[in-house]
């Protein structure tokens, strides 16, 4: 349904509009910036519905939510709302001056059809042009009383000082991993251990754990990853290599784009699970239980390793780790970079 209620963490944000809601001193402009599929859209959805709702609702705890049953909330959930408009674009990656000319600027001068408010949600904003800002600089210099303009954006340094100073910024801040794991459990019934794991590499972004929970390819990464490191020690460097590359090939649409045959996204991804799979090793050297572990399913393969392992050589292994990332982020070749990584590993196990 999208309320105030079911947005994870994010409490100064939430803070602030409800505040809006209350007193009805709403700004007639905001930034929501944070990371893509950060869940952007999803607030500045829920406090557009929110501000159009004809019987708004108090709940028990003071917080102000629609009420999802009225004219207003039945378009806002369908995205009809015809006061709560969304400005798109043609071109896939600018907005143009004629973008926010004809949809916004020329527009805001309408009056609302049935609503106190005419809300416009600008996706990307960050891809508006600069003389796009400007058109709509125009706007918020002398905006009308009944408009409220949502820019969201995962780079705020796209903008214009000018556009920023006439904004109120509202940070998306990242998501604790436990409420992500337990917003998985609940909200999307993936098992525990699963949805710790995505919590962990979500990085506190709900999307991104979201994606992962449903991506086949990420299972099949993490589990030849994790192969891979358990044989490491009858591997001649060649099947290593081999297998590497196996494991990090991009997708046909995604080799255009990747240097070398080795896909970015599935690297990054490579070199996290290896480092929280060392980690897990330390965990369970100091804890000798299961409970904390992201990779809780590979029990048997962690054990096996602590049992032979000093705590020192793991350390080792994992600023090796740390090396091997920074000689990848600095451009060495990332061949020589996981050869000597995945060496360094071979020899300390
Ligand atoms: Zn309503």
């Amino acid at each position: 349904m999208a309320d105030f209620s079911d947005i994870i963490d994010q409490s100064q944000m939430k803070e602030h509009m409800q505040h809006a809601l209350k007193t009805g001193k709403v700004s007639h402009a905001y930034i929501i910036s944070g990371e893509n599929g950060s869940g952007k859209e999803y607030i500045a959805r829920v406090f557009a519905k929110a501000l159009q709702c004809e019987k708004k609702i108090t709940k028990d705890d003071g917080v102000i939510e629609a009420c999802n049953e009225c004219h207003s909330c039945v378009q806002a959930l369908s995205e009809s709302h015809p006061d709560i408009i969304t400005i798109t674009h043609e071109k896939p990656n600018s907005i143009g001056v004629d973008d926010i000319r004809e949809k916004l600027r020329d527009d805001v001068v309408i009056r609302p059809y049935e609503s106190s408010y005419k809300i416009y949600i600008i996706p990307e904003g960050e891809k508006m042009t600069p003389a796009a800002q400007n058109a709509l600089l125009k706007t918020l210099e002398e905006p009308p009383a009944y408009i409220v303009i949502i820019i969201l954006t995962n780079n705020i340094n796209a903008f214009l000082p000018t556009i920023i100073s006439r904004c109120i910024v509202l940070p998306m801040k990242a998501v604790q991993d436990d409420s992500i794991k337990k917003f998985l459990m609940e909200e999307k019934h993936i098992v525990d251990y699963k949805a710790m794991l995505c919590a962990s590499f979500a990085r506190g972004n709900v999307g991104k754990a979201l994606e992962l929970a449903s991506n086949e390819k990420f299972e099949d990464l993490k589990n030849g990853t994790i192969e891979l490191i358990s044989k490491l020690e009858n591997l001649e460097i060649h099947d290593m290599m081999d297998r590497v590359h196996a494991l990090l090939e991009p997708t046909e649409e995604d080799a255009k784009n990747s240097k070398k045959g080795i896909d970015q996204g599935l690297l990054e991804e490579f070199m996290d699970i290896l480092l929280f799979l060392f980690r897990d090793m330390l965990v369970f050297k100091a804890t000798e239980s299961d409970e904390h572990l992201i990779f809780s399913d590979k029990i048997s393969y962690i054990r096996g390793v602590t049992q032979k392992c000093t705590y020192d050589g793991i350390n080792r292994i994992i600023k090796d780790m740390e090396t091997a990332k920074n000689r990848i982020n600095s451009n060495v070749n990332i061949d020589i970079a996981l050869e000597l990584m995945l060496l360094g590993i071979k020899e300390r196990l």
